[in-house]
């Protein structure tokens, strides 16, 4: 039987430790502040950052969230990112992606100082985390490397399979896991016989962006697997090849009522069936995607001490 690693439990733990550097610091008169920006209205990015800044609250953090309106301009957002720079309550910027058309977002993040760089997407964040130096370290990647952490699962030696290179995701988790030793492969859409490579990982990451891409058949049984997918599936066909006959009646019984109840579930990059072949898996939803925040809250706090030489 394969181990659940389980995101929110371990995200919670974070969360806790979070609160506790937060407490320690307000003795000192000092509240992290995070400016989170939200242009226009993307209802999944409306969920995202109102979850940031509820869990700023609840943690203790200070929060300002600023929403300019869709019609806005890289003009615009360039002043108000210099503004946010120079604010001494605000060590954490966030810019909420994706951003309209007309907004240059490769200027913005460029523009973010990157001592307030808390997404870890500033050209000189991820030059300082490819030279091993202190820095913030994107997100979701750290949040990744926490769970193997917390949960035990040593990384050193491993032969580790990334398949996916973006630079929010593949690339930071794949030097990550060089920098805990492990043997990094990086994969992408134009890797030869994908499934040769995939089947070489002890631990394997799945970083694609394609509903139950990595099946079986890609994955070498025993592996620990790592779903950092999310994808929503929407027709009754697509939930049956994924979860009808594929996957134990409990875990089908369970994500039938959700489908019947929301007309949708989200499911990762990796087939609900390949999982049963690792020894411990991420699941989605309940796996990496709930270190997420978790992650920005500690960078924040990080950064707050960094700025002040904490
Ligand atoms: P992305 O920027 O679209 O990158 C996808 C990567 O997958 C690319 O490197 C692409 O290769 C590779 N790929 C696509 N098709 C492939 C194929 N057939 N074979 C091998 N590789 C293939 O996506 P992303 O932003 O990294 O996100 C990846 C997934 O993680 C998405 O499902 C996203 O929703 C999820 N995500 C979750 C969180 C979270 O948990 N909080 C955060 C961020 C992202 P090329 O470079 O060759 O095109």
């Amino acid at each position: 039987m394969p181990r659940i690693l389980d995101g929110a439990a371990i995200a919670a733990q974070i969360k806790h430790e979070v609160a506790a550097e937060v407490k320690q610091l307000a003795t000192q008169g000092i509240v992290p502040g995070l400016a989170a920006v939200l242009v226009g209205h993307v209802p999944a990015s409306e969920i995202y950052v109102r979850s940031k800044v509820q869990t700023c609250a609840e943690l203790g953090l200070y929060s300002d969230l600023i929403t300019p309106p869709d019609t806005v301009t890289t003009e615009d957002m360039l002043d108000l990112i210099g503004a946010l720079n120079s604010r001494d309550d605000i060590d954490g910027i966030l810019i909420q992606l994706p951003l309209p058309r007309q907004v240059d977002a490769k200027a913005l993040l460029d523009a973010v100082s990157p001592a307030k760089d808390v997404d870890g997407f500033h050209p000189i964040n991820a030059g300082r985390l490819q030279a091993g130096r202190p820095a913030l370290a994107p997100c979701t990647p750290a949040g990744v490397i926490e769970i193997l952490k917390r949960s035990g699962i040593s990384i050193s030696a491993k032969n580790a399979v990334v398949v996916g290179r973006s630079d929010i995701v593949g690339k930071p988790v794949a030097m990550l896991l060089l920098h805990e030793n492990a043997t990094v492969t990086i994969c992408h859409s134009k890797t030869r016989d994908l499934g040769a490579v995939t089947r070489q990982a002890d631990l394997l990451v799945a970083a694609i962006g394609r509903p139950g891409f990595i099946t079986q058949e890609m994955v070498k049984p025993g592996a620990t697997i790592i779903d950092v997918g999310i994808n929503r599936i929407e027709t009754r066909e697509e939930f049956d090849r994924f979860f009808k006959g594929q996957v134990k009646p409990e875990v089908y019984a369970k994500r039938e009522a959700a489908f019947q109840k929301r007309g949708s579930v989200i499911i990762g990059d990796v087939h609900p069936a390949a999982f049963e072949l690792s020894s411990a898996y991420t699941p989605v939803p309940g796996g990496v995607g709930l270190l997420t925040i978790a992650m920005l809250m500690s960078n924040t706090v990080r950064a707050a001490k960094m700025r002040r030489r904490l």
